[in-house]
C-alpha cells in the first residue's frame, strides 16, 4: 500500500549491501526518471532509482520539504496531478521492494561492463548509508538539465541568480531570495519564474525578453497543436495583468549595478541584429534580485562518458540521439527527458515511460528492448511536444550581439574569475579556439562548476560553438560535457574506489 506523501519524506537511503545488482538502474527522479522507474517496475524489473535530490520530483516538480513534514498543495506547479499519479506508482514500487530508492545520492561515474553497467555513487549532501557502487543490466539516464547562462557586466554581484535558481528556491522553501526582481533572458520559462515570484509575495519590476516573438508566427500551428501550453500561457498572461508585471520584448539587461549587491539594472531595446536602439537605455532602480535565463543545457556527462552518440540541437545544445524505444547508440543504455533535447516535463514523462518499459523488456526477456517502442499514441505526443519545443527554440534564440555588451573586465568564468578580455586575448593571440584550450591557457571552466555555468559563453567566445563561426560546433560542447567525474565528490570516494 502506498504511504502518505508526508511520511515518504523520511527517505533515509536504504542500505542494500555492497555493490547490489539490479535489472534496471534509473538515474534521476524527475518527470522522466519517475516515469521510467514506475514503468520498469510495473513490468517486473527490479529497479534502483538514484537521485541527487532529497525527494522525488526533479526540477519541474521540486516541492516543499517532505522531510520537514510540509505537504505541498501544488499551487505553484503545473501537471501536479500527473506528479501525484507518478508518485503513487513510484511509491507503490518502493513499498513492494520492486524499486530501491537512493535519494541524496549522486552518480559520479558510470562504466560499461560486459554484463551491463557499474555506477559509482557519492552522497550529494549530508551523509548516506547507501551503497557506493551498484551494478545494473540496463541503465536509464534521466539527469535533466540546468539553466543556460550568458555573462553581462555585474552578473557576479550577490542577488543575481539563474532564473531557474529563483524558481527552485521558491518551490523548495516557500520563500523568496529577494523582494524586487528583474527577470531577463529568453523563452517562455521567464513567465513561470515571474509568476512564482509575485505569487510568493515579491514584485517584478520587469521581465526582459530578448526575442521579439515574431518567430512564433510561422510556427503558430505547432503551438496550437499543444493546447495545454496555450492554456498555461493564458494563465501567465492573466497573472501578469493582475500584478502589473511589465513584459518587454526585444529588451536586454546591459548591466547590473550595485556596490556590494544588486541595486539597479540597466536595460536597452535591441534590433534584430542585436544592436541597441539609440535612446532606449533606461535604468530600473530599487532592484535587489535579478534572474537570468537563456534556456537550459542538458546534463550530459554520463551519456558522453559512456560513449553515447550526440548531436547539436536547434537551440545550440549538445543532446544525445535516441530511437523510438529511447535506446541510445550504446547497447543497454536508454535516455529520457532533457538529455534527448530540451523539451519540457510532459515530453520527459512520455519518454521516461517508453525508456523504462524498453529497459525492463530487455532485461527480463534478454532482448534489446526494441519490442517496446513508443505506441502510436506516445509517438504522437512525443512528436507534438518535440515540434513545440523546436518552435520555442527557434523563436527564442540566444540574441545576436550579446558578446558586444561585455567589457574586457567582465567576469565570464566566475569560479576562476576569468574575464572576457582574457578569453578573447587567448583566442586571438594563442589560438585558443575551443573550451579545452581556453582551460589550459587561462583556467576558464576549470573551477567548481566545471564549465556548467560559463561553458556556453566560453565556447561561443572562443569561437567553436553554435552561433559562432566554427566548422565543428560539437568540439567545445563535447569538451564541456566530457567530465569523467560527473559530479563534484570528496577525495575519499576516490580512495574507496574498488572494482
Ligand atoms: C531550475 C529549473 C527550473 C525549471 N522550471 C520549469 C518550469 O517552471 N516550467 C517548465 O515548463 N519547465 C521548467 N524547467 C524545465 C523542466 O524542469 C524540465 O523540462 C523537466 O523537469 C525535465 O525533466 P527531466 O526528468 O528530464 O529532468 P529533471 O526534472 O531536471 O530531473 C533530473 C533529476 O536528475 C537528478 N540528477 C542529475 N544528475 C544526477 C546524477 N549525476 N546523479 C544522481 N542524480 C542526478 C537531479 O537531481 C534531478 O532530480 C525547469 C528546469 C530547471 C533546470
Amino acid at each position: 500500500m502506498s504511504a502518505p506523501l508526508e511520511s515518504l519524506g523520511q527517505t533515509e537511503p536504504r542500505p542494500t549491501g555492497p555493490a547490489p545488482h539490479f535489472e534496471v538502474a534509473v538515474v534521476g527522479a524527475g518527470p522522466a526518471g519517475l516515469a521510467a522507474a514506475a514503468s520498469a517496475a510495473e513490468r517486473g524489473a527490479r529497479v534502483a532509482v538514484i537521485d541527487a535530490a532529497e525527494q522525488p520530483g526533479g526540477q519541474f516538480w521540486r516541492h516543499r520539504s517532505e522531510a520537514a513534514g510540509i505537504r505541498d498543495d501544488g499551487s505553484l506547479h503545473h501537471g501536479w496531478k500527473t506528479y501525484l499519479d507518478l508518485r503513487r506508482r513510484f511509491d507503490s514500487g518502493v513499498d513492494t521492494s520492486r524499486i530501491t530508492y537512493l535519494p541524496r545520492t549522486s552518480v559520479w561515474m558510470a562504466q560499461r561492463r560486459p554484463q551491463g553497467f557499474t555506477l559509482r555513487l557519492s552522497s550529494s549532501f549530508g551523509t548516506t548509508t547507501g551503497p557506493s557502487t551498484v551494478h545494473a543490466s540496463a541503465l536509464v539516464l534521466a539527469t535533466g538539465g540546468y539553466d543556460r547562462q550568458l555573462p553581462v557586466p555585474g552578473w557576479e554581484l550577490p542577488g543575481v541568480m539563474a532564473a531557474g535558481g529563483i524558481q527552485a528556491f521558491i518551490k523548495q522553501n516557500g520563500a523568496l531570495p529577494g523582494s524586487r526582481f528583474v527577470v531577463a533572458g529568453t523563452g517562455p520559462f521567464l513567465l513561470p519564474v515571474a509568476a512564482n515570484i509575485v505569487e510568493a509575495g515579491g514584485s517584478v519590476a520587469a521581465v526582459c525578453e530578448s526575442a521579439d516573438l515574431s518567430g512564433w508566427l510561422p510556427r503558430a500551428h505547432r503551438a496550437l497543436a499543444v493546447p495545454e501550453k496555450g492554456l498555461e500561457g493564458a494563465e501567465y498572461a492573466w497573472t501578469f495583468v493582475k500584478h502589473r508585471i511589465p513584459y518587454r520584448t526585444r529588451t536586454v539587461v546591459t548591466e547590473i549595478l550595485g556596490d556590494s549587491a544588486v541595486e539597479a539594472v540597466r536595460t536597452a531595446r535591441v534590433r534584430r541584429d542585436g544592436t541597441e536602439v539609440p535612446g532606449s537605455a533606461r535604468t530600473i532602480d530599487g532592484v535587489d534580485s535579478v534572474g537570468l535565463g537563456w534556456g537550459f543545457t542538458p546534463q550530459l556527462e554520463l551519456p558522453v562518458a559512456l560513449g553515447a552518440r550526440t548531436r547539436v540541437d536547434v537551440d545550440g545544445s549538445l543532446v544525445a540521439d535516441v530511437d523510438a524505444a529511447q535506446r541510445s547508440s550504446v547497447p543497454g543504455l536508454y535516455l529520457a527527458g532533457e538529455l534527448t533535447g530540451v523539451g519540457g516535463a510532459a515530453l520527459a514523462v512520455v519518454e521516461g515511460a517508453v525508456a523504462g518499459r524498453a529497459a525492463a523488456l530487455a532485461t527480463t526477456t534478454g532482448t534489446d528492448g526494441s519490442g517496446a517502442i513508443a505506441t502510436a499514441r506516445e509517438a504522437r505526443t512525443i512528436s507534438r511536444q518535440r515540434a513545440f519545443a523546436e518552435a520555442m527554440h527557434l523563436a527564442h534564440p540566444l540574441p545576436p550581439g550579446w558578446e558586444s555588451r561585455m567589457r574586457d573586465e567582465t567576469v565570464v568564468c566566475r569560479c576562476e574569475e576569468v574575464t572576457a578580455g582574457a578569453i578573447l586575448g587567448a583566442r586571438d593571440e594563442m589560438d585558443a579556439a575551443d573550451s579545452r584550450t581556453q582551460k589550459g591557457v587561462n583556467r576558464a571552466g576549470m573551477g567548481w562548476c566545471q564549465g556548467r555555468v560559463c561553458g556556453v559563453a566560453v565556447a561561443c567566445l572562443s569561437g567553436s560553438a553554435p552561433q559562432a563561426k566554427s566548422d565543428d560546433p560539437m568540439i567545445s560542447l563535447r569538451q564541456n560535457a566530457n567530465r569523467p567525474i560527473a559530479q563534484p565528490i570528496p577525495l575519499g570516494d576516490l580512495r574507496d574506489l574498488v572494482d
